[in-house]
């Protein structure tokens, strides 16, 4: 069906001046780079394919729809005008929706990007990006054209035709137009520097790299150049890696591979063919906002919900694709859709899937899913965390390093639990910024003296994770530091005692450090609650336990805000080790030299602190550090 112009734009025509953001971005948009310009077409496709959805959704839920065209794309190219021809025979537009509409920045990632640029910023860099990542939807045009001119009618019974016309340099004109079908025409005068896009082979090449897979047929001058086929229809074996590929890129509006695929049909409970796929880049990794959920609801190849809210759970927003069920009503409003039984349901069903079909990937290629873990472990932390309902099951999802193995290898807990010997009864975790911090650190010394494994975590998140998480396959997440872990440390402790058989006496006396740990406390400040002589191994004069961890420590600032402010803990346990020579001394030094044997009693209280990963500011240390030293070399 070609379109004809046989509009007619009245002469009272308004004159309206775009907003401050949009002029911002159509200067952007008109230094954009060559390479990128052809993007318009996807844009233009898309918002007719969008305008087309709405119109078909419409007709399937009311009867009152004022248009009888058949759902196409036409794009006419007229290389003697210089001008392409966008029409859609979709919902088009009333007057108030074409001011709204392409008077402003529909795109909230554009959007939010113009706001915080700099005035006099290099144009070119940002053009760049701002086309790349976010896309310039309807704006685009200006990439390839002077003058757009957009005749638009509503689909509601009643509507009038309207003519919208812009430069695109400040403002634009709107008025009625007689002789306007249903739908949208754009007609784009094209720069001289453009006149490629003039040509039609160019024109289908585009398509056929960008809407392939749009719904409805697009034709350019009369053929039609798309597939127009619902993928998840087709056999799962018929689809090619190539169609997956174009397909991911088509649904997500992304440029990397899918990392993986999965077709996914079921017929009860609920009737679902689906194609899901896990990228291979985290579009939410440098720094850019929450993305939407990629997953949009069909119903017999309807589409109901573009990126379904409520259809997977939070944390699976990473996840693109399309779930068609034909068990979904039409006509259901927004939120009976989102909260709906048939939602909920087709949501854990999804969901399970979902987690099985990364777990076969898991077992499938250990090193593929490692890469893939690393690039989403935030999500399906965020999972372990939020999504309580499927949290044993995401847990095997989680890797993480180990003490047993080489830095950069990555285990299961499974594994970890597979590999535990009979009598360890809890699995043992450590929290610390990296792993050589983990290694030197005194609370994983008696564990590397025992030759047990310790998971070592140096994700920001973990710490939550684990507590989240507490338990896997019934054995518990314990941290080194914890009081818990103590309680095995004492075990083993007694029995290396029993072992060597008394051959302690080199340690301080149970009457001795009674005394010591009474006369230590009370000088060692408020930031302490009690002193004790230590059951765990270790070669270090003294650690702290019972602290808050670095994890919440570094809430508490952000909460405070004011970064440099120190903030005040919750008052510690010191443990003392009655072997060391430096205890010892210490024991004799305080009947001597009081003052002195004080500093170093905070010196060994700041060390420990140091090792646990929770001293603020190690400044402070630095004039008792000196007094220590001056009496080091007077002796
Ligand atoms: P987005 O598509 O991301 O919303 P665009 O800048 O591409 O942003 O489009 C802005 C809005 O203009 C769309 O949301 C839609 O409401 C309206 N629009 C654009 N093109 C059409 C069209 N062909 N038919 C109906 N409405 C359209
Ligand atoms: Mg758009």
């Amino acid at each position: 069906m070609r379109c004809y112009s046989t509009e007619s734009s009245s002469l009272a025509a308004e004159k309206h001046e775009f907003k401050a953001e949009t002029k911002k971005l159509l200067h952007i948009v008109a230094h954009s780079l060559y390479s990128q310009r052809e993007v318009f077409v996807r844009e233009l496709i898309s918002n007719s394919s969008d305008a087309l959805e709405k119109l078909r959704h419409l007709q399937a839920t009311s009867q009152d729809v004022n248009t009888d065209k058949p759902l196409e794309v036409n794009i006419e190219v007229d290389s003697d005008n210089k001008t392409i021809t966008f029409y859609d025979s979709g919902i088009g537009m009333s007057a108030d929706e074409l001011k709204e509409n392409l008077g402003t920045i529909a795109r909230s990632g554009s959007k939010a990007y113009i706001e915080k640029m700099q005035d006099g910023a290099d144009t070119k860099d940002m053009a760049s990006t701002i086309v790349g990542q976010f896309g310039v939807g309807f704006y685009s045009a200006f990439m390839v054209g002077d003058k757009i001119t957009v005749y638009t009618r509503s689909a509601n019974p009643g509507s009038e035709g309207y003519c919208w016309e812009s430069d695109g340099l400040g403002s634009y004109t709107l008025s009625k137009a007689d002789n306007v079908d249903v739908g949208t025409k754009i007609v784009i005068n094209i720069k001289d520097d453009a006149k490629e896009y003039l040509e039609k082979g160019k024109l289908d090449q585009i398509i056929k790299k960008y809407s392939n897979f749009v719904g409805f047929p697009i034709t350019v001058n009369g053929e039609k150049v798309n597939t127009v086929e619902a993928l998840w229809t087709k056999d799962k074996n018929s689809i090619t890696e190539d169609e997956h590929t174009d397909f991911y890129r088509f649904v997500s509006r992304a440029w990397d591979e899918p990392m993986y695929n999965l077709v996914y049909k079921a017929d009860g409970p609920l009737s679902i063919r689906s194609i899901l796929y896990a990228p291979t880049k985290n579009p939410e990794d440098m720094g850019f906002d929450r993305i939407k959920p990629g997953v949009s609801l069909y119903s017999r190849k309807v589409l109901i919900m573009p990126n379904a809210e409520g259809l997977l759970p939070e944390w699976l927003r990473f996840v693109q694709g399309v779930v068609d069920s034909e068990d979904l009503p039409l006509n259901l409003s927004r939120e009976l859709l989102q909260n709906g039984p048939i939602i909920q349901r087709l949501k854990s069903i999804i969901t399970s899937r979902i987690i099985k079909w990364l777990q076969e990937e898991s077992n499938r290629d250990a090193e593929k899913y490692a890469k893939f873990f690393q690039t989403f472990a935030v999500f399906i932390k965020e999972g372990v965390c939020q999504d309580m309902a499927n949290q044993a099951e995401i847990s095997k999802l989680l890797r993480f390093e180990t003490s047993n193995k080489d830095a950069g290898q990555l285990i299961s807990l499974g594994e970890y639990v597979e590999s535990m010997p009979s009598d360890q009864e809890h699995i043992y975790y450590f929290c610390t910024p990296n792993r050589e911090f983990g290694i030197d650190s005194p609370y994983y010394e008696p564990f590397k003296k025992h030759g047990a494994n310790v998971l070592f975590l140096h994700h920001a998140l973990d710490e939550f994770v684990m507590g989240r998480l507490a338990t896997f396959e019934g054995k518990r997440l314990v941290s080194v530091d914890s009081e818990d872990a103590g309680k095995v440390l004492k075990k083993w402790n007694d029995a290396d005692q029993a072992e060597s058989s008394g051959d302690s006496g080199v340690a301080l006396t149970t009457e001795q450090t009674d005394e010591l740990t009474a006369w230590m406390l009370p000088n060692l400040g408020t930031s302490v609650k009690e002193v004790k002589v230590s059951e765990r191994f270790m070669s270090y004069p003294a650690i702290v336990t019972d602290f808050d961890s670095p994890a919440v420590r570094r809430m508490m600032k952000m909460m405070a805000g004011d970064s440099k402010q120190s903030i005040p803990m919750s008052p510690c346990t010191v443990e003392i080790n009655s072997s060391d020579p430096i205890i010892k001394g210490l024991y004799a030094l305080k009947d001597k030299d009081e003052d002195l044997a004080r500093k170093v009693a905070q010196q060994l209280l700041d060390n420990a602190l140091i090792a646990a990963g929770i001293m603020d500011d190690p400044r402070s240390m630095i004039k008792r550090l000196n007094d220590i030293l001056v009496s080091t070399v007077s002796k």
